[in-house]
């Protein structure tokens, strides 16, 4: 550990377990992993192996029974609630696949909410600003019932990039988009990570989003089984989908 950039976020053995006794699942089994700064990485895996629990853990969101999550160099297992809910708001951006925005609140409105929940008032222009990054300068006004379903998520992400976070985690935030709509937002996240250096961790299915990705971690079972690295394609991503999910009923027997 010399002479290495702090990483956005860390995993240390990181496990979570929910219920007991015999209905006990172990949904991240000791998981180590690095989000480096300026990166990109999309997590797979079957249905059940982990993701949304490692993105909820990762984000402060969730806690873990065992292991470091390290945010930002800031480990999370020393903080009070009321600090953990600071870092939150100040280092870790959040999209979900269902979008989240305020229904009563103008896309003006939720973009500044992080920062008014933070007692911080946006700079001039920066609301202004951070709308038309994302495409949508004419839309300050409109409320979310107003919006079409990839606006409403373009404005969830400028929300999320407000305050430039150190990380931004997404969960499927294409899950509820048509093709052309999420590949508006996958580009949009793209372009966060080449012009702006975020972080980026974002759970996906879907090959061709994962495609947008420097590197896809694949989890089964609570576990991170794989890694595809240098920006694979969606073919490449694909076919080690298929493996991966042929190989887990098999590690996961070993495991009961
Ligand atoms: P994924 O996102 O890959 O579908 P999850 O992280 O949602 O996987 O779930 C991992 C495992 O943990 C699953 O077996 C799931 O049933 C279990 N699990 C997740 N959340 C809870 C919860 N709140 N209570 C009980 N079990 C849960």
């Amino acid at each position: 550990m010399t002479n290495r950039e702090t990483a956005a976020v860390e995993l240390r053995a990181v496990t979570r377990r929910y219920g007991t006794g015999e209905r006990a699942v172990t949904a991240l089994d000791r998981v180590d992993a690095r989000f480096e700064p300026g990166t990109f990485t999309a997590v797979m895996g079957p249905s059940g192996s982990g993701k949304s629990t490692l993105l909820h853990c990762a984000a402060g969101l969730d806690r873990a029974d065992d292991g470091q999550i390290i945010i930002d160099g800031t480990p999370l297992d020393g903080l009070s609630e009321r600090n953990l809910t600071k870092l939150r708001r100040a280092r870790v951006g959040f999209v979900f696949q269902a979008f989240n925005l305020v229904p009563a609140l103008t896309a003006a409105q939720n973009v500044a909410l992080p920062m008014r929940l933070a007692r911080r008032r946006p700079a001039p222009g920066q609301v202004e600003a951070m709308l038309a990054e994302v495409g949508l300068e004419g839309r300050a006004a409109h409320r979310p019932s107003e919006l079409s379903g990839g606006q409403q998520q373009r404005v969830a992400i400028a929300r999320a990039l407000v305050t430039r976070p150190a990380v931004l985690f997404a969960d499927e935030p294409t899950g509820a988009l048509d093709a052309r709509s999420g590949a508006e937002v996958l580009r949009l996240l793209r372009t966060a990570v080449d012009r702006h250096g975020q972080t980026i961790v974002m759970v996906t299915h879907d090959p061709i989003a994962a495609a947008h990705a420097d590197r896809v971690l694949f989890l089964a079972d609570g576990r991170v089984v794989d890694e595809l690295t240098g920006r694979p394609g969606a073919e490449r991503i694909a076919l080690h989908t298929a493996q991966t999910e042929q190989v887990a009923p098999r590690t996961g027997a070993a495991f009961r």
